[in-house]
């Protein structure tokens, strides 16, 4: 039986795409092998893999001057894959903070360059900075910010504007809505969330930024040297690669990407609709800056939070708990997560808080 699982990341993929994988998996391609057990360099694979790229360009409309690396490593490479390709030692780097994983990729980036933070959410994490409120170093190489924060449910509904190369950690909330690629220097994404198995991480960088990575930085995260190469300087994580490329078909099949945001949209209304409703229920994100993909809320009566818990499991909806640092309660409703299971959920809430009125 399958159940509404509502898991950061790695996360719920897509039924059909899961029931593809499993009709193919011993017999892919009528080749009598699995996906898994061929060569990243036989045609075959660099079909998958080019009928992948294919499909996200398309799906983003990504221009040709971007290149698309598939990559090892997770979103957490790419807290030092970044600086390290993109500056010089002694460079400066502006960075918005708004929660964990800001942190985290400025921690890294403090390793290589000085980092200048241009604006936070007031230490709170519950807000995003108004364009208004950032203060740019004025020498930064490049503004890197987190549009959808995981841990504390807090997305942007805006793109910054900085006058210098923009980088995002689009990580959990990448393929959630269309984008306009070209505001962007470079997007990063570790796949678990809204691509696939993890294992993947995906990087879309403007041409002209790569090419002057510092001596010193890993050939497998040199931009150039991976773009050089199709993203096979070693062996890809084929299965995972396979896997994005089913889940890109099935955006596709599905509208696209102006399709899928009106659902996500709707998901997080409804849910976000059920929590302000209640009394025992709430999220103290800004109204502004509430994810349409991690949505975090709080019982009003904590000592009750290892009931809902066990009972909501009981019921089919599992991986409700907040994370270790920030507690309380997120539902992950990325794209694979269907309407169905938003609903069951809400009917879930408000069942939980009749019984214990
Ligand atoms: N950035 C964000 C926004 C994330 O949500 C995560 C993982 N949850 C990471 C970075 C780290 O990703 P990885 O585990 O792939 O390194």
């Amino acid at each position: 039986m399958r159940v509404y699982n509502f898991a950061a990341g790695p996360a719920a993929l897509p039924l059909e795409v899961l029931e593809e994988a499993r009709d193919e998996l011993l017999d892919w391609n009528h080749d009598g092998t699995s996906v898994m057990e061929i060569s990243h360099r036989s045609k075959a694979f660099m079909r998958v893999a080019a009928q992948a790229e294919a499909d996200l360009r398309e799906l983003l409309a990504i221009p040709d001057t971007y290149k698309v690396l598939f990559l090892q490593g997770g979103a957490s490479a790419q807290f030092s894959a970044v600086p390290m390709n993109l500056t010089a030692p002694g460079a400066t780097v502006d960075f918005i903070d708004t929660g964990h994983w800001s942190k985290k990729a400025m921690q890294e980036a403090q390793r290589h360059c000085r980092v200048h933070v241009a604006g936070d959410a007031g230490g709170a994490y519950t807000s995003v900075p108004a364009q208004s409120q950032l203060a740019f170093s004025g020498a930064a190489q490049y503004l890197h910010y987190t549009p959808n924060e995981t841990i504390g449910g807090v997305e942007f509904g805006y793109v910054p504007q900085a006058g210098v190369p923009l980088v995002a950690d689009m990580s959990s909330n990448i393929l959630s809505r269309p984008l306009d690629v070209t505001q962007f220097g470079l997007i990063y994404a570790g796949a678990q969330k809204n691509i696939g198995p993890a294992g993947l991480t995906i990087v879309i960088v403007r041409e002209d930024l790569i090419g002057r990575a510092r001596p010193g930085t890993p050939t497998v995260f040199e931009y150039r040297a991976v773009a050089a190469a199709g993203s096979m300087l070693n062996t890809p994580p084929t299965f995972s690669w396979y896997m994005a490329g089913l889940v890109f078909k099935w955006l596709k099949a599905r509208g696209g990407l102006a399709a899928i945001a009106e659902r996500n949209r709707l998901k997080a209304e409804k849910l976000y609709a059920a929590i302000d409703g209640s009394s025992l229920y709430r999220n103290t994100v800004a109204a502004d800056a509430r994810s349409r993909m991690n949505v975090t809320f709080q019982l009003t009566r904590p000592q009750l939070d290892t009931e809902f818990l066990r009972q909501a499991d009981a019921a089919g909806l599992k991986n409700l708990q907040g994370h270790r640092i920030a507690g309380g309660m997120r539902a992950s409703i990325y794209n694979a997560m269907p309407i169905d299971g938003v609903a069951a959920l809400i009917e879930f809430m408000r069942y939980f808080e009749r019984e214990r009125a």
